[in-house]
C-alpha cells in the first residue's frame, strides 16, 4: 500500500472540502487516514486460506457459525458497511475447519474496499473450494452508512444477502436468517 499517496489524496480531500488543512485538528489527518487504511484495508494484499483439518466424529452433519462481527467499507462511497455474517456447511468425507480460521477468512474479504454481495459470495466461495462440503451457506446483515447517512437518512434499514453453494436444506437456510 502506497502510504505517501493516500496522505497527498486525503490532503486534496480536505482542501477540495474547502477546509483549511493546516489547522490544529486537520494537520495529522492525512497521515492517520493512511495509517488506518493500512488496517482496515488489510485483506487487499492477503489471500484467504482455509486449510482442511479432519474429524471423525463429524460426518455429514450441520456445522453453523453464527453472528460473527465484520467491518468493511464500501467500494462505491468509502464509508463503512458492518454487521454479522452466519455461515453453516455440511461437511464431506470428515473435511472441516477451525472456527478461528473461518472468522479470519471473513476478516481478510471484509478489509478490503468491498460491496455486500461480493463478501458474501467470496466467503461462500472460499469454504465450497477449500472444504469441498457437500453444501455451504453464507448469510450477512449489515447496517450501511452510505443508506444511513445520506439521502433519506434511513437508519433502520438493514441490508441483507445470502450465498449457497452446493445443498443446504431449507430448514437450515431459515435458522441462518432467523426465521427458524
Ligand atoms: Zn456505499
Amino acid at each position: 500500500m502506497d502510504q505517501s499517496k493516500i496522505m497527498r489524496g486525503v490532503q486534496l480531500i480536505l482542501e477540495g472540502i474547502g477546509e483549511d488543512a493546516d489547522r490544529e485538528g486537520l494537520k495529522e489527518t492525512p497521515r492517520r487516514v493512511a495509517e488506518m487504511c493500512g488496517e482496515i484495508l488489510e485483506g487487499i494484499e492477503i489471500r484467504p486460506e482455509l486449510q482442511p483439518g479432519f474429524s471423525e466424529e463429524i460426518s455429514n452433519d450441520v456445522i453453523i457459525l453464527k453472528d460473527i462481527p465484520f467491518y468493511s467499507v464500501c467500494e462505491h462511497h468509502l464509508l463503512p458497511f458492518f454487521g454479522r455474517v452466519h455461515l453453516a456447511y455440511i461437511p464431506e468425507h470428515n473435511r472441516v475447519s477451525g472456527f478461528s480460521a473461518i472468522t479470519r477468512v471473513i476478516d481478510i474479504f471484509s478489509r478490503r474496499l468491498q460491496i455486500q454481495e461480493r463478501l458474501t459470495q467470496q466467503i461462500a466461495d472460499t469454504v465450497m473450494a477449500s472444504l469441498q462440503p457437500a453444501g455451504v451457506a453464507v448469510v450477512v446483515e449489515a447496517q450501511q452508512l452510505c443508506v444511513s447517512m445520506r439521502g433519506g437518512r434511513k437508519d433502520s434499514v438493514r441490508t441483507v444477502t445470502q450465498a449457497v453453494r452446493g445443498e443446504i436444506p431449507s430448514r437450515i437456510m431459515q435458522l441462518l436468517n432467523g426465521i427458524a
